[in-house]
């Protein structure tokens, strides 16, 4: 077949493939990977009557199930009911590439970054959430193919070396078990003509299939004696002094406590939808490497890797070996949960493409699945929890793509507060302030659709590009 130059690449950077993106991607199904499964459990019948819970929570994706577990461990006496408006992990849970981070803050500099007197006692609270997570998976014996390998960046410039170095110091002095690699060693790890340099952060971190893991959460759930209930969206609720009487198209659950763990969706609380911007992210999965092709990268060591552009690539491999490649994240007008940019073959053209410019040895790996999902973005890239309702209720949500294990803490944060209860991070800035605002629309399109066309060539072009978004920073955003 004759060779072809990707799309929408400029020439001189161009790598060849000789499938060119939109072969790779003609049979792709336009669906998560991970949710595309036969181990999918059948959805739990909708709530079609009145009922009564001590807690409600409400969504059922990763923010939701930890709530409702730790609810039903901690305060084994509390009749727990979750609603979740479609299915189990079909919001971003089941979405996500599943690496699992170290930090609970989207990582140690950002952590750094905004609280830095609180930073040891931050690092303390990110080792207990990873070590609960381990032991609760263990508890219920969740299988969901988790390899603890470890995350590693990798530079893909000799000028965000620097950037490498100074977070392997600041690792360091917090006692991470790090590594700095140089171009060779990197090599060693990973094959790419791109990676200059990486940082190998070894323990606390790895990979996880992240449906299985939810589903494993909801039987996990259900075995404590939560009542779940899927295809059951909260239309309204209303405030009634000592509890919350909230509606469903069927159904009404008169609640002492809410939890929402509804991400970026707009559930009527006020606000919310100022402090959080819904973007979308998109990932593609290869087809399963044959053992040849996983030859020609390397990647023995399997971490979870991300890339230090700032329209990073992120990357990991599944337990059968398809590569999951993620990481273009765009803005519709109003957050919409639905564009229909997603249901495009074209709209994962340019990921496709960075996909072979990163791996121009795996030209001949078509993809099988292509898919978006919301990133429940902050101004502080990390989660948070406030109270809603004279404190009846509480909103968590903000990972700002870093929540498969920052879920369970900020499901922690969240019903400390609402139960007032004694604890750790109630005493530290994280749980006692909230991100700040983020304009409205349209000034937020305008701003996003700025910044997301920066990102695109900001690292190589610099320019006005870099100029916008070392602004967007200097405004607090994580970047
Ligand atoms: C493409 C992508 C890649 C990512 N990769 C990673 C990664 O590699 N590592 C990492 O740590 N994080 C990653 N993340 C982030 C991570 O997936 C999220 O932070 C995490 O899943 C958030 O969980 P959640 O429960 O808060 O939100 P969600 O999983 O979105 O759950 C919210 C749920 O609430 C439900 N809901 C909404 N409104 C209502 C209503 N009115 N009534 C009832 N239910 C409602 C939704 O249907 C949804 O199921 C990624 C995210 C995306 C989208």
């Amino acid at each position: 077949m004759e060779a072809m130059i990707l799309k929408g690449e400029p020439t001189g950077q161009a790598q060849v493939n000789p499938l060119g993106v939109e072969e790779a991607l003609a049979h792709a199904r336009l669906f998560p990977y991970w949710l595309d499964s036969q181990a999918a459990p059948t959805p739990l019948p909708p709530l079609e009557r009145p009922t009564r819970a001590d807690l409600l929570v409400v969504g059922g994706g990763f923010t939701g199930l930890w709530a409702a577990i730790q609810a039903k461990e901690q305060m084994p006496e509390l009749d727990v009911v979750l609603i979740e408006a479609g299915r189990i992990a079909f919001g971003a849970s089941g979405r996500a590439g599943g690496i699992i981070s170290t930090s609970v803050m989207h990582g140690l500099p950002n952590a750094v970054r905004l609280f830095p007197k609180d930073i040891e006692a931050l690092e303390r609270l990110g080792q207990a959430n990873l070590d609960g997570f381990e032991e609760t998976l263990k508890r219920y014996g969740i299988d969901a193919d988790i390899e603890w390998n470890g995350e590693m960046t990798v530079a893909v410039d000799d000028a965000h070396l620097a950037h490498l170095r100074d977070d392997y110091e600041l690792h360091r002095r917090y006692g991470h078990d790090v590594v700095l690699l140089d171009r060779e060693q990197t090599a060693a790890q990973i094959s790419s003509p791109l990676f200059a340099g990486a940082l190998w952060s070894r323990h606390r971190s790895g990979i996880v299939h992240p449906a299985k893991l939810a589903w494993g959460l909801r039987r996990a759930a259900l075995s404590l004696g939560v009542r779940v209930y899927e295809n059951t969206p909260l239309r309204r609720f209303v405030d009634l002094g000592s509890l919350v009487e909230a509606h469903t198209p069927d159904g009404r659950i008169t609640a002492r406590r809410v939890l929402f763990g509804t991400g970026t969706a707009k559930v009527g609380l006020p606000d919310i939808n100022r402090r959080v911007l819904a973007v979308r992210d998109h990932v593609l999965a290869t087809e399963p490497l044959t053992a040849e092709q996983l030859g020609r990268l390397g990647w023995a060591g399997r971490q979870g890797i991300y890339d230090t552009r700032t329209q990073l690539n992120y990357f990991r491999l599944t337990k059968s070996n398809n590569i999951i490649f993620g990481g273009l994240v765009d803005y519709h007008f109003d957050g919409n949960p639905n564009p229909a940019q997603d249901e495009q073959r074209e709209t994962y053209h340019r990921l496709a493409a960075a996909f072979y410019r990163t791996f121009p040895q795996l030209a001949d790996v078509k993809f099988s699945h292509a898919w978006g999902g919301p990133i429940d973005y902050c101004s502080r890239g990390s989660v948070f929890a406030k109270p809603y309702l004279g404190g009846k209720a509480v909103f968590v949500a903000g990972y700002t793509g870093f929540g498969v294990a920052a879920s369970r803490f900020g499901a922690f944060m969240g019903l400390n507060m609402l139960f007032d209860r004694d604890s750790p991070e109630r005493q530290l800035d994280i749980a006692r302030k909230s991100p700040s605002y983020i304009p409205p629309e349209p000034f937020r399109w305008i701003a996003a659709r700025i910044t997301f066309h920066a990102f695109d060539g900001a690292d190589a072009e610099g320019g006005w590009k870099r100029a916008w978004i070392k602004g967007i920073k200097a405004l607090g955003f994580p970047m």
